[in-house]
């Protein structure tokens, strides 16, 4: 690993614990599947219950003391797994949709 400013490599590791903000896009698919009765309040009970890796990893740079984030290749996995999910979710939200309109005709 190497510093982004001075491409030095010698760079200290600290994990810090942070909450990750929900992102806009998040939000906005919790508060679209608030409208869904049952399948969406389950699939939001499942979002909120599910446990986010809250652990930053900051890597400081010994040369420039430039301090910037490190990305695991596991947490890179991390967010594109949630980003299928929230695919998944937006599926079933539309297929609820679709029922609820098909059921009132
Ligand atoms: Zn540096």
């Amino acid at each position: 690993m190497t510093c982004p400013e001075c491409h030095s490599e010698n760079i200290s590791l600290q994990a810090v614990n942070e909450k990750k903000p929900m992102d806009c896009f998040s939000a906005l698919v919790c508060v679209g599947l608030l409208f869904v009765p049952f399948i969406g309040w389950i699939v939001l009970i499942d979002l909120f219950t599910r446990k986010d890796n809250k652990t930053c990893t900051y890597g400081l740079c010994s040369q420039c003391g430039n301090r910037f984030i490190v990305k695991s290749a596991k947490e890179i996995r991390a967010a594109k797994a949630l980003r299928k999910r929230i695919l998944i979710y937006i599926l079933i939200f539309v297929l609820a949709l679709v029922i609820i309109v098909a059921e009132s005709k």
